[in-house]
């Protein structure tokens, strides 16, 4: 896709012993020079020693449902964006969120896409939720950002502290313009399979403050509500979600195209 870049990037280069799976290309080497496609990381949320939250009667564990979506989003987005997709870790492996982000800094990220599974008390509240990284507008999302950043291992706890800084780098502003054509498909694709909503929110996500590309953390669904968890764990479901939020990035790198061509 040719099109201007906006200022946002960053183009350090750092070394990393991960090996990513490249989907839809040849190779996996470091990389020399800018690509002319877009690059998309995604990140399996938890894996390893980490399940993640757990369901309670089918004991159906995030980890193995964010890897799932995350697969499958991945050979979405290679065949719907022609972007070089590539993946934080494609089997049941622990990553520390430092790790996760600077593997999308090392690749230079266009977008970094967090996949998660949510979990709440009230085993009621179902839909998908899509958070992009700025202060928590209500409790829940606060108690969510504080489950989802345990895999911080507290090595920045004072990252509240530092994150006035960093919002300014963080491309809030184009987050949020691909929160919203996410939100848009996946409203028209996941209300017909039984999805009551869509909601876009904020939090400070750890893993989203590292990433220096514009990034969401999707929470695509509650396993605290046994009706979602039994979808989320259906192969068939998953790539309709996993299609919804590919379509939903497809729309959002044209009209980004559409705005940077004419800088
Ligand atoms: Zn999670």
């Amino acid at each position: 896709m040719a099109h201007s870049r906006p200022s946002f990037r960053h183009g350090a280069v750092s070394a990393l012993l991960l090996t990513p799976l490249l989907v839809g290309g040849a190779e996996a080497a470091a990389p020399k020079a800018r690509p002319a496609e877009p690059v998309i990381v995604i990140d399996a949320g938890h894996g390893g020693r980490d399940p993640g939250t757990i369901s309670k009667g089918q004991r159906i564990r995030e980890k193995e449902i964010s890897l799932a979506i995350s697969r499958k989003l991945a050979s979405s987005l290679a065949k719907k964006t022609g972007a070089r997709v590539y993946l934080t870790r494609s089997r049941d492996e622990s990553l520390t969120l430092d790790q996760r982000d600077r593997l999308a800094n090392w690749r230079q990220c266009d977008l970094f896409l967090s996949i998660h599974a949510n979990a709440t008390r009230n085993s009621k509240t179902q839909g998908v939720e899509i958070y992009y990284l700025n202060r928590a507008t209500d409790e829940a999302s606060r108690r969510l950002a504080q489950r989802e950043n345990q895999g911080s291992r507290g090595e920045k706890e004072d990252y509240e502290l530092i994150l006035s800084d960093l919002l300014q780098t963080a491309a809030t502003e184009e987050s949020a313009l691909l929160a919203a054509d996410v939100k848009k498909t996946l409203l028209k694709k996941m209300k017909p399979q039984g999805v009551p909503g869509v909601r876009v929110k904020t939090a400070l996500f750890y893993v989203l403050v590292g990433a220096k590309c514009p990034s969401l953390l999707i929470e695509t669904g509650f396993l605290s509500n046994s009706q979602e968890a039994r979808r989320l764990k259906r192969p068939d479901y998953q790539r309709i979600l996993a299609d919804a939020i590919a379509e939903g990035v497809a729309n959002y790198l044209r009209s980004q195209a559409d705005r940077f061509s004419d800088l």
